[in-house]
């Protein structure tokens, strides 16, 4: 059972395959076989790049980036990890990404004859007891390793700067030594000074040939000034050749740790600042909430990381260029020459998913490093994710407001078969009456139908009137337009819509200053006091005060409604400025209401940038009052 198990883990654990990039020319020869083993083992399949501290020359740069493309056609993952033990690099990659075998060439790492270290492959076999290590045989190598060393040869890179640089720690250094002379201190403090000066000199200098040089002229001055006989290059004492040689050497090599630790941090800071660029834009891509922000954000972050001009077209019309339509059409990215004159190439990098191409992200520079292309395909990935993210965020947007339209119209259908039989029958009930029994009816009782056909079309009317609102909604927005109007005016002409059932009531208008102006849709802030006005006198007893004020505020002018009716509880306060919300018991004159009135005035004044609000009148009624941006004389 156990056993069984066991076996049936072991063939359940997935194969992971790690293949050591390098700039050797058999390394493609080492990724292919890599790559046919991950196929058959059906593995995972990464490709791992070391970089070293040692200055890589062009050339075997631009074959370790070929090497990278071959790897990455192969379908590896690439992966770069600093470090100037290359051994122990693979080892700890290996170990953390749980590879399970590790392909490798015989690489020119062989053991040396003196100071013998155990070569690269000894020395992995043994950190990765327990990873499966596949050395593939390399013939290519040597003819590699001859021809390259002699062409690896390149001049220094010396400057004004980094010279005068040198020969001033220099000087320093002797001048401090005769100081030490004069005053009798022991001549070994002046090699210690002389070290201290080639240490500074490598860490201020660029090129290893400073370190070089200055280590052999300190010798040479310290041996000139400072051993007897003074002034010459000759040393009486049998012993100093043993002192300058081992001066030599510790300034050679104190210099050169210098240098590399310069060079590692400088990669570091490097490292840290592009890791830095990424983390930064994931987290800003989080925040974005369209594509303009998600364009803008991915164009700014490769731009500083490239430091570079980028652009982006995104949509289909806007890629005219032959290569632009190529990577939009084909989701591959392409290298391309600006002219034929000169070597400068613009990259075109598709932001895409599987099935979709996002956008198209040209970068103008002429030369971008394997590590950087990398670099940028991981942002760009994370930007794909962000459209892709915003494309699902707005369908599912699209569909909540198709619903929401879908409910919303179905329930308006509902509302208005059932609420607008009960007038219309009544009308019609009426007017049959006339037609049929005019004659036979009092004076008194022909009054009364026709009054109440007229109320009954007037509340037509008015519900008519508030559903034509509903038509003014484009997308769950209401398209305003705005002027200055004299809030007197608007008042009065809301109130004189109000028909003859006004009579019954008692209506006050106070109006703090007849020049009060403010910002607003005139038409449509008349049909809000309209509806606030005709709910007021719907749900008040008759001959009560309904007082219509108007009070600037501030830089608002707020405009109030208060009546003498039973109020609203404060659950329905809540509740009453939702669409088809009417409170059950407030019926007034028996006709229902639909319940749109004040969801419309609510929509009116949000789409004005004001507010509505619903308070208790002292000592019975209620209070509703809205504000609007006042347009007042500075
Ligand atoms: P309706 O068409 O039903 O009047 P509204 O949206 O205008 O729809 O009003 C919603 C509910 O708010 C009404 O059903 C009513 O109960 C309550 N209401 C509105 N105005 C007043 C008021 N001035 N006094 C008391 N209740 C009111």
């Amino acid at each position: 059972m156990c056993y069984n198990q066991a076996m049936k883990e072991k063939h359940t654990i997935k194969e992971h395959i790690l293949v050591c990039l390098s700039s050797s020319p058999s390394n493609p020869k080492v990724i292919k076989v890599a790559a046919q083993m991950a196929k058959v083992f059906d593995a995972d399949f990464t490709a791992l790049f070391i970089e070293t501290s040692k200055e890589i020359t062009p050339e075997n740069k631009k074959r370790l980036d070929e090497n990278t493309k071959i790897a990455k056609q192969c379908g590896a993952k690439i992966v770069t990890v600093n470090g100037d033990d290359i051994a122990y690099q693979v080892s700890q990659y290996a170990k953390t990404s749980k590879v399970t075998k590790i392909v490798i060439g015989r690489s020119g790492y062989k053991p040396n004859r003196f100071l013998a270290p155990l070569n690269f492959v000894d020395k992995l076999i043994s950190m990765a007891s327990d990873i499966e290590v596949y050395i593939i045989p390399d013939k290519v190598q040597k003819i590699y390793i001859g021809r390259v060393e002699k062409k690896q040869f390149e001049l220094p890179k010396l400057t004004w700067k980094d010279s005068l640089t040198s020969l001033g720690f220099l000087i320093l250094a002797t001048l401090v030594g005769a100081v030490f002379q004069a005053f009798n201190i022991n001549v070994s403090n002046t090699i210690m000074v002389y070290i201290l000066g080639v240490l500074l000199i490598s860490y201020f200098t660029e090129s290893k040939f400073y370190s070089l040089t200055s280590s052999i002229l300190s010798v040479l001055v310290f041996n000139f000034f400072f051993t007897e006989p003074h002034l010459s290059f000759r040393a009486y004492d049998p012993g100093y050749p043993f002192t300058f040689l081992i001066m030599f050497l510790v300034a050679f090599m104190a210099s050169s740790i210098t240098k590399k630790t310069k060079e590692y941090s400088r990669k570091s800071s490097e490292k840290a600042y592009s890791m830095e660029i990424m983390l930064e834009m994931s987290q800003m891509l989080q925040q974005c909430t369209n594509n303009e922000e998600i364009n803008a954000v991915t164009r700014q972050q490769v731009g500083r990381l490239l430091e570079c001009d980028v652009i982006l077209r995104t949509e289909n019309e806007e890629i005219q260029d032959k290569i632009e339509k190529w990577v939009f059409k084909n989701n591959k990215q392409a290298g391309h020459k600006t002219d034929n004159f000169s070597d400068a190439k613009y990259y075109y990098f598709p932001i895409s998913n599987i099935d979709n191409v996002f956008a198209v992200m040209v970068i103008l520079k002429s030369e971008i490093s394997e590590f950087e292309k990398n670099l940028v395909i991981a942002m760009l990935r994370e930007s794909a994710l962000a459209y892709e993210k915003d494309a699902i965020l707005q369908a599912k947007n699209e569909l909540l407001i198709r619903n929401k339209q879908e409910e919303l119209r179905s329930t308006l259908l509902r509302s208005i078969s059932h609420d607008l039989r009960t007038p219309l029958t009544s009308i019609s009930g009426y007017a049959d009456i006339l037609m049929k029994n005019s004659s036979k009816l009092s004076e008194e009782t022909k009054n009364k139908v026709y009054n109440d056909i007229y109320d009954d079309s007037v509340w037509l009317l008015n519900l008519v009137e508030n559903l034509l609102f509903i038509t003014r909604f484009n997308n769950n927005k209401l398209d305003i337009k705005e002027e200055s109007e004299l809030v007197s005016e608007v008042i009065s002409e809301a109130l004189a819509h109000l028909g003859i059932k006004k009579e019954n009531f008692n209506i006050e208008t106070y109006i703090e200053d007849e020049a009060l102006s403010a910002k607003m849709d005139g038409r449509l802030i008349m049909q809000v006091i309209f509806n606030l006005v005709d709910n007021a006198m719907k749900y008040s007893p008759v001959n009560t005060t309904i007082k219509v004020s108007a009070v600037s505020e501030g830089k608002y002018v707020r405009i109030s409604v208060a009546d003498e009716g039973n109020g609203i509880s404060d659950v329905n306060k809540q509740k009453i400025f939702n669409m088809f919300y009417k409170v059950n018991d407030s019926v007034a004159d028996g006709r229902r209401g639909l319940g749109i009135g004040l969801a419309l005035c609510k929509a009116v004044i949000d789409a004005h940038g004001g507010e509505i609000d619903v308070q208790d009148n002292k000592p019975k009624g209620t209070i509703f009052s809205f504000k609007l941006l006042g347009d007042f004389d500075e």
